[in-house]
């Protein structure tokens, strides 16, 4: 039981709507399992951004994340953010200093974490991206961050998808990685059955499937699902979407997004704590969330 006093430090999330969040009773759990004198609360935002950064600023809370629809607009109002964030355009985490707040993206250390617990590695493997909304965007720079071979976008309109494929090629251009660079694709989704290679790791990044929607899938088409040795899911309920029945009934290895919320938080939980979770209390959090 949090026992909350005049030193306890406060952290948030803000968002539009709010009312879904599972990170304060994530939050809440770590601080209680570690014994930090810390609280962290649901605030329902608007998109007069500057006026909520100021106030949260001033009355000194350590440490917020952004959720929808907040993730790009929030940058403007803070001092600085991570080299990888500001490639994305979008962060989910703001951490206290003394000049303002310093963005995160710990979106991606949460995907890069799970894959690291799930032995997926992206390095020199093709891959394969369903959706191009924010989440699909960050998971195409963390496939070129981790040196994957190619990245194939495959969205319903076409045209955010030739936008993510944009900014990723030159991402990859700019940072030598050449060979990337000039296989950055985006294709739609009838397009997609010959459009992926044959043992490729894919990101279900869509909202398609998502509970109480369980028994649908952005893609129906076998052809594409016999090129899938990896399939990540970033929903997480249902516990096994229709993507990943799909993904194991072809023979590839399915993955769901839980681990991903979890250690996004984890993430941040240790950005503004400047502690490290034990696995034990990662452990903990995860099964009460299941
Ligand atoms: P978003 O920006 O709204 O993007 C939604 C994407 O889904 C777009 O590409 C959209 O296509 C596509 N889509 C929606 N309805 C569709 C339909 N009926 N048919 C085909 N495509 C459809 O959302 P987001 O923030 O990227 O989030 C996407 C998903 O990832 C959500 O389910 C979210 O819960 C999940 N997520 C999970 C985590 C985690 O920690 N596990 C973190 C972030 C996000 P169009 O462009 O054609 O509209």
């Amino acid at each position: 039981m949090i026992n909350i006093n005049g030193h306890t430090s406060v952290y948030g999330i803000i968002g539009n709507p709010i009312s879904h969040t599972m990170s304060p009773a994530i939050h809440n759990m770590i601080s209680e399992a570690m014994g930090i004198d810390s609280v962290y609360v649901p605030f329902v935002a608007n998109d007069d951004l500057k006026s909520i950064v100021k106030g949260l600023y001033s009355l000194g809370v350590q440490g917020i994340n952004v959720t929808v629809p907040y993730k790009t607009g929030i940058i403007y109002e803070l001092y600085g953010l991570e080299p990888l964030a500001m490639e994305i355009g979008a962060v989910n985490t703001l951490k206290y200093t003394e000049h303002g707040y310093y963005g995160y993206n710990t979106d991606i250390l949460g995907l890069e974490r799970e894959l690291k617990d799930e032995k997926v590695s992206l390095y020199g493997r093709d891959t394969v991206i369903l959706g191009a909304g924010g989440a699909a965007r960050a998971v195409a720079f963390l496939c070129a961050a981790q040196g994957a071979a190619s990245i194939t976008i495959v969205n319903r309109t076409l045209n955010k998808a030739l936008d993510i494929r944009a900014d990723v090629a030159a991402y990859a251009g700019r940072n030598g990685m050449y060979a990337l660079s000039e296989n950055v694709n985006a294709v739609t989704l009838k397009e997609i059955g010959s459009a992926v290679p044959y043992g490729c790791i894919a990101f279900q990044c869509t909202n398609v499937g998502l509970a109480p929607d369980d028994s649908s899938c952005v893609v129906h088409d076998g052809s594409f699902y016999k090129r899938v040795a990896a399939g990540i899911d970033l929903i997480y309920r249902p516990a096994e979407t229709m993507f990943m029945k799909y993904v194991k009934s072809a023979g590839g290895e399915a993955y769901n997004g839980l681990k991903m919320l979890v250690y996004q938080a984890v993430s941040a939980y240790e950005i503004w704590h400047s502690v490290a979770v034990p696995d034990v209390v990662i452990y903990d959090v995860e099964r009460s969330l299941r």
